[in-house]
């Protein structure tokens, strides 16, 4: 039977160091894993999964779970499926199912992606996911303000140009007292 693990926390928590982790051991123990990332990411590179500290790794870009599937079908022999930024990939479908499907299939998932928007709200599917893995690791960044654990994600509007981490940061990771004191 298969397995499904999801990796969630805000921004800079180190979802996608952790994915690549993962990924690094599958290398070393010769065992092959595809990796997807949702075309709407293009922060660092079109083609791989990228961490704010730039390690890296290529991926196919999708759309939809419909193109993981068609993907997972081209290659029938390859049993471990890893997605990074999985709150963005499209579905009509509740996407837990699908993911449910695929893990009876015998498929090792591991999901990585933000639990919950800027405004502290859940990202649609997530908690779905969240409730029928087998295992949730919740991550945590260093708030930007305080040092404390963070939680949270805040989008910067005007404060836009004090920030200076990589290109075109939109975000800092916050705890939830300096999160809630902008006023969210
Ligand atoms: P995520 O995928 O969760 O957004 P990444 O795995 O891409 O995060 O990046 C995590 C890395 O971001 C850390 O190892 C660290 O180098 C860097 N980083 C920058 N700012 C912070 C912060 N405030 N808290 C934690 N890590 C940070
Ligand atoms: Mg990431
Ligand atoms: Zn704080």
């Amino acid at each position: 039977m298969g397995r499904i693990e999801i990796i969630c926390g805000p921004m800079f928590s180190g979802k996608t160091e952790e994915l690549l982790r993962k990924i690094n051991r599958f290398k070393y123990s010769k065992k092959e894993f595809l990796l997807f990332k949702p075309k709407i990411d293009v922060r660092y590179s079109k083609s791989k999964v990228t961490s704010h500290n730039k390690s890296k790794e290529t991926a196919h870009l999708i759309d939809t779970i419909d193109d993981v599937k068609r993907i997972c079908e081209k290659h029938k022999d390859i049993k471990i499926i890893a997605v990074d930024e999985v709150q963005f990939i499209k579905s009509n479908r509740p996407l837990y199912l699908d993911f449910l499907t695929l893990k009876s299939k015998g498929y090792e998932i591991i999901l990585s992606g933000l639990d919950m928007d800027y405004r502290g709200v859940p990202f649609p599917l997530i908690p779905e996911i969240m409730a029928i893995a087998d295992e949730v690791i919740k991550l945590k960044a260093v708030c930007f303000d305080c040092g404390q654990d963070a939680g949270m994600s805040h989008k910067l509007l005007k404060e836009k140009e004090i920030v200076d981490i990589g290109a075109n940061e939109k975000y800092k990771a916050l705890c939830f007292k300096c999160w809630k004191n902008k006023g969210e």
